[in-house]
């Protein structure tokens, strides 16, 4: 895959994870269950990490949250789910941690929102306290500033400072500049507490893309931490999707980000795994990562009138994620696969030939048949019923996936012919 240079961060160890580092860039996710809720919890988690999360984040707010973190991993250990735990803590995460031990060893990550720590003297004094838990279990923490929380005493500090000096600054920018500081001061008192920078992360969420952007090319110029990017209150569908790819893609295409979150707002009763599905294809389409096998079609015009096209390309689709688990199991590699369904000549063939395997459907007024490419060459060309067609190429897909992917050693001892 093409991959952007990525900025050199330090690698922070979460669980059997790596975040910076070199690292592949991590997709997280967040539960939107009540913790105290252990069953409903657990069985979200593992939906997510199913769908590809590698980090999950849980609310833990009160005592009852607290105590239910362990049965949580206990329940995930049952049913083989391995994915590492970040609990997500506000206004009191110091106490909980004191209180419920076992909360604080099964997780293995804590979020510390350092607008939200308390105020005054006890401010810094709660953040230590917080800190040194994690130093002393060994954790790893993520300093996570977030617009709509900042510390109000740095906000008002900064707000003072740029009209006694007349800086000109708009208070978007005040607020961004407060950002930036809130996560660096906030770093600099959690390394003073003997926390290693090899244990924290920093994010720094805004809901705006532009000013996302600028926060986080500054972080990313004064620190090596390793950042967690995400669009903070995105908002719902479509809207939501748009703005997290137009602020995130921005930034991994400049090697800034270790981990991600989309973080959309679900529909009622919607699937909390869009986040983790949206998070993957952004990595995949950046050429970062690949999770599944992907397939080019194209949008169909007037050249297409009929829908055989249409319903091919859902099919392939389909047929793609149906067999995904198998293949993932048998054929190492399989995710890279690349899959053409096109509507007619004009770029049919030329799509076809640049996937692994394409098939190029007639427009209208076209001769009935369908060439089929594999890595470059046609192999075959289909006639037939549309469903006739579906069961053809796919049987070529299968035929393809078992070859090229299969038996990965007996081919590579192979004699060249
Ligand atoms: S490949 Fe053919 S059918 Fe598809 S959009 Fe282009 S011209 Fe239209």
């Amino acid at each position: 895959m093409t991959a952007f240079a990525r900025k050199p961060t330090v690698g922070v160890k979460v669980g059997s994870l790596t975040i910076g580092g070199g690292a592949p860039i991590v997709v997280q996710a967040m539960t939107n269950t009540d913790t105290t809720d252990a069953a409903a919890t657990a069985q979200q988690i593992l939906e997510l990490w199913q769908a590809g999360a590698e980090l999950v984040r849980i609310t833990v707010n009160n005592d009852q949250a607290a105590k239910a973190v362990p049965e949580i991993r206990a329940r995930l250990h049952d049913a083989g789910c391995t994915v590492p735990l970040v609990g997500d803590f506000h206004f009191n995460g110091h106490l909980l941690l004191t209180r419920y031990p076992q909360c604080a060893e099964v997780l293995d990550k804590y979020r510390i929102n350092p607008g939200n720590v308390g105020r005054g003297e006890k401010k810094d004094e709660n953040f230590l306290t917080f800190c040194r838990l994690a130093r002393d279990l060994g954790k790893a923490i993520r300093i996570g500033v977030n617009a709509g929380s900042l510390d109000p005493e740095l906000v008002m500090a900064k707000m003072q400072e740029n009209t006694a000096k007349n800086l000109g600054l708009s208070s978007e920018e005040v607020i961004s500049q407060c950002m930036v500081v809130s996560a660096l001061k906030s770093l600099e008192l959690a390394v003073s507490s003997g926390l290693g920078e090899d244990r924290i992360v920093i994010s720094c969420k805004i809901s705006r893309p532009p000013e996302l952007i600028k926060v986080y090319r500054r972080l990313a110029e004064l620190t090596r931490q390793p950042l967690h990017l995400g669009l903070t209150e995105a908002g719902m569908g479509r809207r939501g999707i748009v703005w997290s790819t137009a602020a995130m893609a921005v930034l991994l295409a400049e090697g800034i980000g270790d981990t991600i979150r989309v973080s959309l707002t679900p529909s009622p009763g919607g699937d909390r795994r869009e986040e983790v599905w949206i998070a993957c294809e952004m990595l995949q389409a950046l050429g970062i990562r690949s999770f599944a096998p992907s397939v080019t079609a194209c949008p169909g015009c007037g050249r297409t009138t009929s829908t055989t096209f249409q319903e091919l390309a859902q099919r392939v689709d389909s047929y793609l994620k149906e067999r995904l688990p198998q293949w993932r199991k048998e054929f190492p590699g399989v995710e890279e696969l690349k899959v053409a369904v096109m509507g007619c000549v004009v770029n049919g063939p030329g799509e076809s030939k640049a996937a692994n395997i394409g098939i190029s459907l007639p427009g209208t007024g076209e001769a009935p048949a369908c060439p089929v490419y594999v890595d470059g060459v046609q192999v075959a060309t289909l006639k037939g019923t549309p469903e006739e067609l579906a069961e053809a190429f796919l049987s070529l897909v299968e035929n393809y996936v078992v070859t090229r992917y299969g038996k990965r050693e007996e081919r590579l001892l192979e004699p060249a012919s």
